[in-house]
């Protein structure tokens, strides 16, 4: 396949760098389109277990170029020191092998202070933000309040812009929430501190991926979060900021238009939810706790128990029809090893009436999940590589989820390490 994507099919944490890290072996660039250093892709390979936040997963990958496309929220800071911690693991990344978008703008030290300021005013309504200053980011950016990575050239100008930003920030902090913006000097110093160390790295990420994709380069575009958490088609406000579908890996890197040969949804065998907002198929008390433990079910980003329930084959239909799935890859089959019976959510009951359809999202709160339950399977399936190796009542099971969803399932996760995996 040349072009192709990796995304979530559900809230987000479906093992999308996991994905991303196996596929990365016949590629010769991954992309980073949308989002920033709230992700939290977790790869485990011969170098360590690493948890991914802005980085591309093909960092591990000799060979491989990785992309920050225009797309993303540039957070200099929390990149800087996800390099050196890679670094520190043995992972080589130079200009060479990391190309970030001159068009990229950059989150600023007062957007972590803005959403941390904003959820603190929400009180008991918060949308449950990762507080890495994302929604704040987004919001400057389409209203053209913020600088871009390639603006660090030209010193003289990026003065000027950052006078006229700082006195309407100055503005809103205070008004707002009686805040202080930095002072010109800590901005300043913060740009030469976190930004500059990234010169060398700047480029026109949409010509060289252009470039690779005319000369029959294989591109793999890595989406962070989930379909559900889309800013436009997810459940809003829940979502976070930016877009997290397929269609928009073209534009947040970069690039003209072209047609993706392939499109693997990621979706893990039961459902997990970080923050606020509906999450139909919730389980609760001593069964919610164990599929919590078994699946080590805590962010990778801020450490925050994740939600967690039965397989939302609802949200999942939903999610694959939004990001046009081609391929599903289920992860996580070995965690539901621990179940004497195995829930799926198939529908939801809605004012009196059965649905298997995603409902719009201000109606979530009044839908229950219909639950059925197959047998399951009890054993260890961590080992398993081939798909007749896995138990009759594991391989209907997936058999079901894959009927139920509607895409030809390409992958099955049976472990975090690159190798836990069967191909179908
Ligand atoms: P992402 O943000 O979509 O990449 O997902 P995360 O990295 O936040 O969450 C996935 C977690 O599950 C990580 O800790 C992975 O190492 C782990 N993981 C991925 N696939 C499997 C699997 O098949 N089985 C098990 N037990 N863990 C997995």
């Amino acid at each position: 396949m040349r072009l192709s994507a990796v995304v979530g099919l559900n809230w987000g944490d479906e093992g999308k760098g996991r994905m991303v890290d196996l596929l990365t072996e016949d590629c010769d660039a991954v992309v980073r389109y949308q989002g920033g250093g709230n992700a939290g892709h977790t790869v485990e390979n011969e170098l360590g277990k690493f948890a991914l936040h802005l980085l591309p997963s093909g960092v591990f990958r000799p060979g491989v170029l990785n992309v920050l496309g225009p797309g993303v929220a540039l957070d200099c800071q929390s990149l800087l020191e996800e390099m050196e911690e890679l670094r520190r693991g043995g992972v080589c990344i130079t200009p060479e092998n990391l190309l970030i978008s001159e068009r990229a703008a950059l989150l600023l030290p007062w957007h972590r202070q803005e959403d941390a300021l904003e959820e603190a005013r929400l009180g008991a309504h918060k949308y449950g933000s990762t507080v890495q200053g994302i929604a704040p980011f987004y919001g400057d950016k389409y209203r053209k309040k913020v600088l871009r990575a390639g603006d660090l050239r030209f010193p003289e100008r990026l003065e000027e812009e950052l006078e006229s930003l700082l006195e309407w920030k100055g503005l809103g902090l205070r008004g707002l929430y009686g805040a202080a913006a930095p002072t010109a000097a800590e901005l300043r110093a913060w740009l030469r501190d976190y930004a500059e160390p990234l010169l060398p790295y700047l480029g026109d990420t949409g010509g060289a991926l252009g470039e690779l994709a005319a000369s029959g380069g294989r591109i793999l575009f890595e989406a962070q979060l989930g379909a559900l958490r889309d800013i436009d088609c997810g459940i809003f406000p829940y979502t976070t900021s930016s877009h997290t579908l397929a269609s928009y890996a073209f534009t947040g890197a970069g690039m003209a238009p072209g047609r993706l040969d392939e499109v693997v949804g990621v979706a893990k065998a039961y459902s997990t939810c970080v923050g606020e907002g509906p999450f139909v198929c919730e389980w609760r008390g001593p069964e919610a706790e164990r599929l919590r433990e078994e699946g080590a079910e805590y962010g990778a980003r801020t450490g925050r128990p994740r939600r967690v329930g039965p397989m939302d084959l609802v949200a999942t239909r939903c999610g694959a029809r939004l990001q046009g799935a081609t391929h599903l890859a289920l992860t996580k089959l070995d965690v539901l090893g621990c179940m004497d019976r195995v829930p799926l959510c198939t529908a939801y009951t809605l004012r009196g009436a059965e649905t298997r359809d995603f409902p719009y999202p201000a109606l979530l709160d009044e839908a229950e999940p219909v639950t059925e339950y197959m047998e399951g399977w009890r054993c260890d399936v961590s080992g398993a590589r081939r798909w007749t190796e896995l138990p009759e009542a594991a391989r209907r099971y997936v058999r079901r989820v894959e009927e139920e969803v509607g895409v030809p399932l390409g992958w099955l996760s049976v472990g975090p390490r690159r190798e836990q995996y069967i191909r179908l």
